[in-house]
């Protein structure tokens, strides 16, 4: 018999007979490493225990103790029994498709009788448990495409996924009666699956493009140790406690309905009132910092983007150029600084006009990929606390730094502490996307740079993150889901004045370039209150909670008259109260003004009414106290105007 080599991961090599498997090679280093292997790893391609190795490989025994690999295994292993069980249950049942990673497994399924759904969870569930216990075997062969095409033929979906495979012979798992196949490795035993979790069912083109048919997707995840399926259901606990889509809804804040329109945001009169005091708060905030807001149109003729060079660097974020049949194009602005730039060449501008600070809430479309949509966070449709400072050459630093300032202002306003600073630099490879000018990058790269080390700040540098037109600070945060994400941004840009030709008299009387500086404090309004959303937990502090004190009287007849007047000294000093004034017991009203988290819920009773008195009991608190009515009034004042978080 002919021989192979296998060479392991410290570079010593062995002999080997030719079809040995990884199984083999385990029992013949230990016989406890033979128990623990779960699977081997072939030149860095993961490979079932028994697959007889033909050739000279790099080799590694993967152990059910090793992380992502064993876990991929596991996980894998549990989609074949998930599948298996699933088709037993529901006879119809088509596969769509699959994948394992490190955040658990997946499984795409299509039946005419009907989707699965979540209560069917469990059912399938206690099947695939009865499968695990039989100790079921999965076996192993190998099959030859044609002889795989001919056995789906009658499955649109496992038909395509047939002829997408490159190789010629293809792994086969039957289980329990049930075909599969697509599976790198699986267990040869099934008793090491015992700690899993079906999670929940979701709607998934297939093969994520929207023109095709919509198919049911089932997440899972599964480990070897319960401890660790424990922890994991506790974390996907907290986020789900935590995603803004879910408060979203419960706090009826905001609607994203794909059927009129994937990534527009619908928001609700909740979610609009703490949009407009963050759009007030931040419109206030700037013209104190010597901004001047302005509005400028969202459609604009095509050339100024041809001029900026969006055109060129950044059409695919753009909606498509209207065609207005008369020889004018427009288009729908994916950023606002060539608006800008139109206010600012509006009038001759001489040095002593710089720092110009132009600003706006401005409203931009791009067309986002829309696997790449989620709720607030990333929209089609959005509206940028933008900023466009025009400076000197030698006002640059000075500006980054004032801008710096105001940010960190804000966010203590905001009670947000938990960011990073990152220096997005070009991909210099990538010409398609960054403006090509080596001498225009490196400068302005490194004075962006200098300026962070000048502030002794600590950051990160990421190549490729760039906009198309210069640099950026970026300050990123994460989101309940764990995705990095930027909230603010200050970009340097040495590239639009010069394409737009800006100019400005110096003190010398000749024409001066300008140095643009954009900037979002606050981001979009939609990634802001997405990220507020996630680090309240839905609890916006008084100042910012849509409804800020709920009254509710003991006794309808009796107390409404004193809840009307208590209501109306609220509203006179703009505090946002109302009187639950519906048919239903105190208890439940109570319960209901601290699930919609509203800071403030008094009661006021025959004591109240006659003592001037108001019961309050602040969200998130078990006990209420009384208080002199007018004082209340005072306090939640103070409350608001401090920004307060408690
Ligand atoms: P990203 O890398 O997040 O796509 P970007 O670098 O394209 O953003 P900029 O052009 O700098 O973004 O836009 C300014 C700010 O607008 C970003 O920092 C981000 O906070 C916000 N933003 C960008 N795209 C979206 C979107 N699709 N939905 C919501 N907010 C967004
Ligand atoms: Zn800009």
């Amino acid at each position: 018999m002919s021989k192979i080599k296998l060479t392991f991961p410290d570079d010593s090599v062995k002999e080997f007979d030719e079809g040995t498997t990884t199984l083999d090679v385990a029992k013949s280093i230990s016989t406890s490493l033979g128990k623990k292997a779960v699977a081997g790893k072939l030149n860095d391609t993961l490979v079932d225990l028994e697959r007889p190795i033909k050739q000279d490989a790099k080799i590694e025994i993967v152990t059910a103790e090793d992380s992502e690999d064993a876990q991929k295994v596991l996980r894998n292993t549990a989609a074949l029994v998930f599948a298996a069980a699933a088709k037993s249950f529901k006879e119809d049942l088509h596969f769509g498709e699959k994948q394992a990673n490190d955040d658990g497994f997946y499984v795409d399924t299509d039946s005419k009788s009907g989707q699965i759904s979540v209560d069917q969870l469990k059912e399938i569930s206690a099947l695939m448990n009865k499968i695990i216990k039989n100790n079921d075997k999965i076996e192993r062969s190998m099959m030859d495409k044609n002889g795989l095409e001919a056995m789906f033929k009658d499955d649109p979906y496992k038909s395509s996924l047939v002829s997408a495979i490159e190789s010629v012979q293809i792994p086969v798992y039957t289980l329990d009666g049930f075909v599969d196949f697509g599976y790198d490795a699986v267990l040869t035993n099934l008793k090491a699956l015992k700690h899993f979790e079906l999670l929940s069912v979701a709607g998934a083109y297939w093969q994520g493009k929207s023109s095709n048919p919509m198919l049911q997707r089932i997440y899972a995840t599964a480990f070897y140790k319960e401890d660790a399926l424990k922890a994991d259901l506790k974390r996907r606990a907290e986020i789900k406690e935590r995603d803004h889509r879910t408060i979203g809804r419960d706090l009826d804040l905001f609607f994203v309905d794909p059927e009129v329109g994937a990534g527009l945001p619908y928001w609700m009169p909740n979610g609009a009132t703490i949009r407009r005091v963050i759009e007030r708060y931040i419109i206030d905030k700037e013209v104190a910092w010597g901004y001047q807001h302005v509005y400028t149109p969202i459609l604009m003729n095509l050339n100024a983007y041809k001029t900026s060079g969006h055109w060129e660097h950044y059409r695919e974020d753009m909606f498509p150029p209207m065609d207005m049949g008369d020889g004018e194009m427009l288009e729908l602005r994916p950023m606002n600084c060539p608006s800008h730039i139109q206010i600012y060449n509006h009038h001759n501008r001489s040095y002593r006009d710089l720092p110009l600070r132009i600003a706006e809430l401005g409203m931009m479309h791009r067309y986002e990929k829309s696997g790449a949509l989620s709720g607030l966070q990333r929209v089609r449709e959005m509206t940028l606390n933008d900023g466009h400072t025009f400076v000197a050459l030698d006002q640059i630093q000075e500006e980054f730094k004032r801008t710096l300032q105001l940010m960190v202002e804000v966010y203590k306003d905001f009670d947000i502490n938990d960011y990073t600073f990152r220096l997005s630099y070009r991909d210099p490879a990538n010409t398609a996307k960054y403006f090509d000018d080596d001498e225009m990058w490196n400068k302005s790269q490194s004075m962006l740079k200098g300026a962070m080390d000048d502030l002794g700040l600590k950051y990160y540098e990421a190549e490729g993150e760039a906009a198309f037109y210069g640099p950026k600070l970026d300050v990123q945060t994460k989101t309940a889901l764990g995705n990095e994400e930027t909230l603010s941004t200050i970009q340097l840009d040495f590239m639009q004045p010069e394409k737009f030709q800006l100019t400005y008299v110096g003190a010398d009387g000749q024409d001066h370039r300008p140095v643009m500086i954009h900037r979002g404090i606050v981001s979009t309004m939609e990634r802001f209150i997405a990220y507020l959303i996630e680090i309240y937990k839905g609890a916006f502090p008084t100042w910012l909670a849509p409804k800020q004190v709920r009254i509710i009287p003991v006794n309808q007849k009796l107390h409404s008259d004193y809840a009307n007047e208590v209501l109306a000294e609220l509203r006179a000093k703009n505090i946002r109260a109302e009187v639950d004034d519906r048919d239903e017991k105190m208890g439940y009203k109570i319960r209901d003004s601290q699930t919609m988290k509203i800071p403030y819920t008094i009661v006021v009773g025959d004591d109240e009414t006659k003592n001037a008195t108001v019961s309050v009991r602040k969200y998130g608190e078990e006990d209420s106290e009384s208080e002199n009515a007018k004082m209340f009034v005072d306090s939640v004042v103070a409350d608001i105007a401090n920004y307060s978080r408690k």
